[in-house]
Order: C-alpha cells, then structure tokens, then sequence
C-alpha cells in the first residue's frame, strides 16, 4: 500500500518473512515495512549516523503515535497502543520503538536513483564502466527504461549478460524513451510514453 498517512506511508505486510528470522516461540505474529522517502540532505556529505538515526527515531515514534491507527484501527484509540510492538526487553511506550529495525538509507549507494528531467544523461550504460570486463547493472545504469523499478533491474542483468556473452539477443523495452519502441512494447510504450511525458515522468535529455 502506498498512500497512507505521511511520513511513512508505504506499506508492506512482510509476515511471510518471519519463518526465516529464527524468532523463538512465541515470537511476532506479523511483520510489517513502513517506509518514504526521507526529507534529507545527508546523502550528499559522509553520513552523521548518529544524527540521522535520530532524526528517523523521532520521526517514526511521531508517526506511530500520530498516525499507525489510520493503518490499524484497532491499536489503540486515541493513542496508538505501544504494547503491540514486539520488544525482548519489554520496555514501555515509545521505548519499544528501539527494538524495532530503523534505517535512513543516506549511503549514496544505498539511495534510490529517480528519473528527474534532465538526469538520464549522467546514467552510464552496462558497457560503459570505462573498465574492461566491468560491467554494470542496476536500476541506477542507463538501460533505455531509466525509471527505477524492477523491470529495468532486470533489464540491467540482460543487457550485462549480453554484453559479456550475446545473449540474450533482445532485451524487451530498452527502446522504451525512443521513437519505434522495441519489440513487444513499441505500441503500447508509445501511449505510456506520451501520457508519461506530459506529466513530466520520463526525460530523453
Ligand atoms: C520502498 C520501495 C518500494 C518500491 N516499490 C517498487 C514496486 O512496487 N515495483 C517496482 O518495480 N520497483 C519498486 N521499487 C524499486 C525496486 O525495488 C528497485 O528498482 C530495484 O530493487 C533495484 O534493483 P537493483 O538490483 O538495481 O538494486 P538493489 O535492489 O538496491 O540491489 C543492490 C544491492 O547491492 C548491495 N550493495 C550496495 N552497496 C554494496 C557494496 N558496496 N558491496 C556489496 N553490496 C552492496 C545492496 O545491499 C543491495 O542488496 C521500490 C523501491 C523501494 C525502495
């Protein structure tokens, strides 16, 4: 889910995850991911981990007291029951929020490359590491998709495989930001494109 209460409105049930946490009996009955992008600057000098755990420590107790009851109305009226967080230490209230698992991700790579107008041309492509048998993928390389998402990661690994050993020959939407599309996407690229366009959403430069 990803239009909840601000700051932390994506949402994700991660219950399926807990078998492989290795909990002891009776352990959490479920897990869920909150998270957004973080209102910082601290991506562009070496991180202040202590500042900034601060910062998401503040912002996540805010958030769970002001907000998670819009997300579960049962935990607690007015205020959000901190007792239904999962703490080995058993503190009390807000402090049951240091045995959850906070992280501003602010390591340059540890960030999340976006598609702003005008930054497609600092993308390099799979081939372009200036080394030899270096090769790059990732969301981040520009694999003629440029948006940050899952197809064009895995569009990445194609065009690094390719590179490396020819195969495979076509990979589906590299086309994508170019007139003609590629195969299997031109036609319906074409109308995206231009719907995307018009908000903005995908640049050539
Ligand atoms: C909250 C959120 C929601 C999203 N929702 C969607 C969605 O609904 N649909 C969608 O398609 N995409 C979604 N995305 C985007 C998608 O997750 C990414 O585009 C995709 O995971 C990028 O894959 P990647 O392999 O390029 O990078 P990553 O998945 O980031 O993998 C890079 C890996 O490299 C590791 N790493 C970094 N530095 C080093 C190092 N120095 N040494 C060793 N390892 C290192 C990292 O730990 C990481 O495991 C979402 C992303 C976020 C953050």
């Amino acid at each position: 889910m990803v239009s909840g209460p601000q700051a932390l409105q994506i949402w994700a049930d991660m219950s399926q995850v807990l078998p492989c946490e290795g909990w002891a009996s009776p352990g959490p009955r479920s897990l869920h991911y909150f998270c957004n992008v973080l209102a910082s600057q601290a991506y562009r000098r070496p991180p202040a981990r202590d500042e900034i755990d601060g910062d998401v420590r503040a912002l996540a107790v805010a958030w769970f007291e002001d907000e998670a009851c819009k997300f579960w109305p049962d935990a607690g009226k007015p205020h959000f029951d901190w007792n239904i967080l999962v703490d080995p230490q058993d503190r009390v209230g807000p402090k049951r929020i240091d045995a959850q698992v906070l992280r501003a991700n602010v390591d340059p790579s540890g960030c999340c490359v976006s598609s702003a107008a005008g930054s497609t041309q600092w993308r390099m492509k799979t081939d372009g590491s200036g080394f030899a048998h270096l090769y790059l993928a990732g969301a981040w390389i520009d694999t003629g998709f440029n948006t940050e998402c899952l197809e064009a990661a895995v569009m990445s690994g194609k065009q690094a495989s390719r590179a490396i050993c020819g195969s495979p020959a076509v990979v589906t939407g590299e086309g994508f930001l170019h007139a003609g599309g590629s195969p299997g996407v031109s036609a319906f690229g074409g109308l995206l494109r231009g719907a995307l366009s018009a908000l903005g959403v995908f640049s050539r430069a």
